[in-house]
């Protein structure tokens, strides 16, 4: 079989779509060659020789030998120059070449062929005889380190010992004697080090490098990293043997790399660096300062390579355009220049930042590269995120106090605050504050609203803080462990920095950090071209974006954002505002239906003005609005002052109180009395709350003429009886209303998918249903019978030991919950052909459950504000 690919002097025997086979750099070498574009002679050792190696006990198959043989003399006939002939030596590099670019791999080893015979070539071919022992004693250096593992800096000494001794301080001024003396003392040292003399035989070294770049592949540095990226072991690495160009034989030479767009903004300018008389990774090695390319962004002082070099300039120029117009994507290019001839040793597809990503799809579709559908596809919806909040400027100088998890994007600065309400009162009198908790809880939620930021130094990114800070869109770092949080002393402590409340901080949620003072940030741009790719996204996109919203500045943001729609409205949370929390309390702790009822009337002008605001920035939009649905503890009074308070406003003592509340205690409140079993027991709750919904509807639609339309849905169903119980409620309170209105109103009711057996019942349930919203967040509880509060003991070790693909809260289970959402899909509109469905989890925001969402055919999914754009994002992609 066939393991040996030429390219480059009019044999090219591969593709760039041959990757697997001869790894990225290799059938790019190969594919560059073949568009006409000047690549040094070569051959790829494929990918199967490193499979069949590590398959045979590290032997090469038997017929390698013979074709890399055949490979290399067409190489020397093709430059015109022999592998170890003392005259006119070929000296060639190795490189190693994976389908993915992966660090750990064995770095490139040049100027391979070099002994004491061709330096003497080399010298004589070059007129150099500096360059000659310089580039020997490059070899010497990069293949002892590189393939013979000797540590550099003992070739670093021997290099500091010649200066000594030569009375100089810059490598520059040595002379060709002095690096044949360092020739000399490197081969002497590798023979010392590896107790065997420093290979002279060209075949040798190659047979020396090949093995090393194959051996590499196996090495622990390599495995770590493919196990982090799941890349499979079976892949292999490919390795390619190239012919050298020179950029260190002059002034007329160079190297460089440069990318044919800006990476960071994607701007489509040229931009890169180039070293004038400099070899291979002398760039990007920082030993001299790299020179611009172009002359326009060159400073005064600044010698770019378009004045120092026009010819290969404008030739680089033209590869520039041949490139990006043959791959259709902003390349990552690497070339040479020897005597003014332009050499290109590599080129992909390069590696950008969001912004830059956005821009360039953007710019490629207008310019004619690419389709808008193909623009749509290539920005990575999950990367938006990044774009939609502030970023630290990457050029501001930071203090790091701690690094935690990036549990939710963005970043910010304010002042320490260790409580919520401290929080909730500062940031009300517009201070910007950030709130720091060993952990947070319900009872946190103001305060993290009020918050810029959030920073908790336990719990994970399943964790309470994480979760909401990311439904919430705050920038939050979570599981800061490295700090230590004293509410008494109002201190946090961190690598022997103490704060206090009051001091400033910053987090970039975005990377998990943390730091001292405030650092510079740049503000996101929702206008250009992230506004074009997202009209580009809404032509492709079947499934409608909705939002998670219950108060105004949330539905506001939404709406900017694009959301058409909410898709959920938790009532509960509206509760927990200190105004009414009193209220709330009392309807929870009455005795009986007529003490509830006065608790009841003392609400239904909160929530009636609640649904008006929302309504009226919804206007003409449809808003999914949740019944009340409170776990029931989290407003259980608990402190003394707490009950006192609700026994004065119900009369009754606090004793009777305390047993009351006892009571009501649940052993397991997920389980327990919550959703429409709260709504059977007491039905004047969800009266009220239609109420408020029918009224603030009513009052909207005569405000602005564009009638909203209410989608009531009753949580936690299990049985149709409940929503036909719920339901008839919710009917008679709307006749109620609208009698008394003399108007009518178009609504829906319907229920939330969450608990399995509503999945298995959903035909039946979608006899009294006008839509059904999957509850993903309690599904995938309910699915696995896990409970997503108590889950971080063990689901970090399950995600990370690959016991599970993915964190099920994150990324919906598509093989198990997945499977109940497609029965209840098949049993609801096999009852109503037109059912309407959608999805309002936290998935409802994920790109990898949107596409399912898109294969079950939801109509639409509602997911967190600052998701929407995401969301609006991967629907276009899932529906391409
Ligand atoms: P990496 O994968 O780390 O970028 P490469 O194999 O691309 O490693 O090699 C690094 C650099 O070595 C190249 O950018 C180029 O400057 C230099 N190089 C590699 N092969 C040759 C060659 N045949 N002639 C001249 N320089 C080379
Ligand atoms: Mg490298
Ligand atoms: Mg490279």
């Amino acid at each position: 079989s066939k393991w040996v690919y030429s390219f480059g002097a009019g044999h090219n025997e591969g593709r760039a779509d041959m990757r697997d086979l001869l790894g990225g750099k290799g059938a790019n070498l190969a594919e560059m060659a073949s568009i006409g574009l000047p690549v040094p002679p070569g051959f790829t050792i494929t990918t199967e020789v490193c499979t069949a190696f590590y398959e045979n006990a590290r032997r090469y198959p038997d017929e390698l030998r013979g074709q890399v043989a055949d490979a290399l003399s067409r190489v020397e006939t093709a430059v015109g120059l022999r592998f170890g002939d003392r005259a006119k030596p070929l000296l060639v590099s190795v490189r190693s070449g994976a389908r993915v670019s992966m660090p750990g791999m064995m770095d490139t080893v040049l100027n391979l062929g070099l002994n004491d015979d061709t330096v003497q070539g080399l010298a004589a071919a070059s007129n150099d005889e500096r360059f000659a022992w310089d580039s020997y004693r490059r070899f010497i250096q990069m293949y002892g380190s590189v393939v013979l593992g000797v540590d550099h800096h003992r070739f670093e000494e021997i290099i500091e010992t010649t200066k000594h001794d030569a009375g100089v301080t810059e490598d520059t001024a040595l002379t060709a004697a002095d690096w044949q003396r360092v020739v000399a003392g490197y081969k002497d040292m590798v023979a010392q080090e590896t107790g065997k003399p420093f290979p002279e035989a060209p075949e040798d070294q190659l047979w020396g490098a090949i093995g090393a770049v194959f051996g590499s592949w196996m090495n622990p540095r390599a495995n770590t990293y493919r196990r982090l990226h799941d890349i499979p072991a079976s892949w292999g690495t490919a390795v390619n043997v190239q012919a050298m160009v020179f950029g260190n034989m002059g002034n007329d030479c160079a190297t460089g790399v440069c990318f044919t767009r800006d990476p960071s903004t994607g701007e489509n300018i040229f931009y890169g660096e180039y070293l004038v008389n400099a070899q291979g990774e002398d760039v990007v090695a920082g030993i001299r300062t790299p020179q611009p390319l172009s002359a326009a962004r060159a400073k005064p002082d600044e010698k770019p390579m378009e004045t120092v070099l026009p010819n290969a300039y404008d030739e680089l120029m033209r590869v520039r355009e041949t490139l990006e117009r043959h791959y259709r994507d902003m390349q990552d290019i690497e070339f040479t220049v020897q005597q003014n001839k332009l050499y290109m040793l590599q080129t992909r597809n390069g590696k950008r930042t969001a912004a830059a990503s956005l821009r360039i799809a953007v710019e490629m579709a207008n310019e004619g590269l690419i389709d808008r559908e193909e623009a749509v596809k290539r920005v990575n919806p999950s990367a938006l995120d990044q774009l939609l909040h502030p970023t630290l400027d990457p050029k501001a100088k930071r203090t790091l106090l701690s690094k935690g998890l990036p549990a939710s994007p963005g970043a910010a600065s304010g002042t320490i605050v260790f409580n919520a309400d401290e929080a909730e009162l500062r940031a009300g009198k517009g201070e910007a504050v950030v709130l720091v908790r060993i952990e947070t809880s319900p009872e946190d939620i103001h305060g993290m609203h009020a918050a810029r930021g959030i920073v908790t130094t336990r719990g994970g990114m399943t964790s309470h803080a994480a979760v909401v800070a990311r439904g919430m869109g705050r920038p939050c770092v979570a599981g800061a462990g490295g700090i230590t949080v004293d509410y008494g002393a109002q201190t946090l402590t961190a690598g022997g920095h103490v704060l206090r409340a009051g001091e400033t901080i910053t987090l970039d949620g975005a990377t998990g950090e943390v730091f001292v003072g405030s650092v510079a940030m740049i503000e996101p741009k929702l206008s250009g071209d992230f506004a074009t790719l997202m009209e580009w996204a809404d032509e492709f996109r079947r499934m409608k974006v909705r939002t998670n919203a219950e108060t105004p500045l949330d539905a506001e943001t939404a709406r900017k954002f694009g959301a058409e729609g909410i898709g959920l409205c938790r009532t509960e949370h509206m509760f927990f505002d200190p105004a009414r929390i009193g209220a709330v309390r009392q309807m929870i702790m009455a005795a009986d239906e007529r003490g509830r009822r006065v608790a009841l009337e003392k609400l239904l002008p909160f929530q009636r003005e609640d649904f008006t605001d929302l309504f009226r920035i919804m206007a003409g939009l449809p808003v999914t609005v949740r019944l009340l649905d409170p776990p029931l503890h989290e407003f259980l009074p608990h402190a003394d002052a707490e009950l006192e308070e609700v026994a004065q406003a119900l009369g009754a003592d606090i004793e009777a109180m305390r047993r009351r509340a006892a009571e009501l205690a649940e052993a397991n409140p997920m389980l327990g009395h919550r959703g429409c079993r709260l709504g059977i027991s007491y039905p004047e709750i969800y009266e009220m709350q239609a109420r408020a919904i029918f009224e603030g509807a009513l009052a909207v639609a005569k405000e602005t003429g564009a009638a909203p339309v209410p989608e009531i849905m009753i949580p936690l169903v299990g049985t149709r009886r409940e929503l036909e119980i719920t339901r008839a409620q919710v009917d008679k309170v709307a006749r109620e209303v609208f009698a008394a209105a003399g108007t009518t109103l178009e609504y829906l009711v319907g229920t939330m998918i969450e608990l399995p057996r509503a999945a298995l019942v959903a035909d039946r349930i979608a006899e009294v249903a006008d839509f059904f919203s999957f509850g993903t967040n309690d599904l995938t509880q309910t699915v696995f019978g896990l409970s997503r509060d108590d889950a971080g003991k063990f689901l970090p070790h399950y995600v990370e030991s690959g016991i599970l693909p993915k964190d099920p809260f994150v990324s919906i289970d598509v093989d198990g919950v997945g499977a109940m959402v497609r029965i209840a899909v098949e049993g609801g509109r096999k009852t109503k052909h037109d059912l309407k469905l959608g999805i309002c989890g936290e998935h409802g925001g994920d790109p990898s459950s949107i596409a399912f969402c898109e294969q079950v055919g939801l109509d639409y999914v509602s997911c967190s504000p600052y998701r929407v754009p995401v969301a609006r994002l991967a629907a276009a992609q899932a529906a391409l």
